[in-house]
């Protein structure tokens, strides 16, 4: 082939990022890693290579993928987001994971934040209230081949206590006030990391140490309301 050609080639597939094919994304999100995620404070270098290798741009709807590694949270139906990728990255390292834990999270969601905690740390439970959601995140991450995780449907104020106790508990919905049933399942030890307020919610650091529980302000922040099951109790459990 002609010099001129391969270059004019080179250059259309570098102006055209997001075709197809393996990993078209890996400049946005290295991008959306050292501007986002490293510049804002995040140091630990599990979380950054966590955010570095999670194709968030397959968690987001197709129509959206341009936009997934930008700096904000997106939609992803049932009038639920996939939160902003810092927001992602700032709870779990308030989570203070380590590789063998086990980890609770309510509000599956897209399934994103739980595939970035499959990265970090031993085994991953995952409640979604909305079924749709709960089926496709589960579907997702077993496509993406994360063994670690099970999603659940179900109603996250009970927590799942069948696997508990939790080393960490992170909650991406905001309750009113912090559910009982959570801290219960805390481990000695365990983390908490959970929006609380309905307009102004406040991101809240809760320990289980052995002389009880402490209770540290984080940073304002916005999700969506975590919501009352309406009775539905009996959800299916099942692996990805
Ligand atoms: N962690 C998600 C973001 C989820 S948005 C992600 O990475 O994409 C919050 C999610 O919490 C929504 O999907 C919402 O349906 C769910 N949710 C709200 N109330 C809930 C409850 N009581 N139990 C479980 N999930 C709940």
């Amino acid at each position: 082939m002609p010099r001129a050609l391969i270059l004019f080639s080179l250059a259309v597939a570098a102006a055209l990022p997001a075709c197809s094919g393996a990993d078209d994304y890996g400049s946005a999100r290295r991008s959306m890693v050292s501007r986002q995620i490293i510049a804002r404070g995040v140091t630990d270098q599990r979380i950054i290579s966590a955010m570095g290798h999670v194709p968030r741009h397959l968690f987001v709807p197709a129509s959206l993928r341009r936009m997934a590694y930008e700096d904000h949270p997106l939609p992803i139906g049932y009038g639920q987001t996939i939160s902003q990728p810092y927001i992602v990255a700032y709870m779990t390292e308030a989570a203070d994971l380590k590789p063998t834990d086990r980890v609770l999270e309510i509000g599956t969601g897209s399934g994103y934040q739980a595939a970035v905690l499959a990265e970090i740390a031993d085994e991953i439970y995952s409640i979604e209230i909305i079924k749709p959601l709960a089926d496709s995140a589960r579907a997702k991450l077993a496509e993406l081949g994360y063994k670690n995780i099970k999603v659940k449907w179900g109603d996250g104020y009970e927590g799942w206590p069948e696997h508990a106790p939790f080393d960490a508990i992170i909650v991406t919905a905001a309750p009113a006030e912090i559910p009982g049933k959570l801290t219960e399942q805390l481990a000695e030890g365990g983390r908490m990391v959970v929006p609380v307020g309905s307009v102004f919610q406040e991101l809240y650091l809760i320990t289980r140490t052995d002389r009880g529980i402490t209770k540290k302000a984080l940073l304002p922040v916005r999700f969506v309301p975590m919501v009352r099951g309406a009775g539905e109790a009996e959800k299916g459990e099942d692996g990805p």
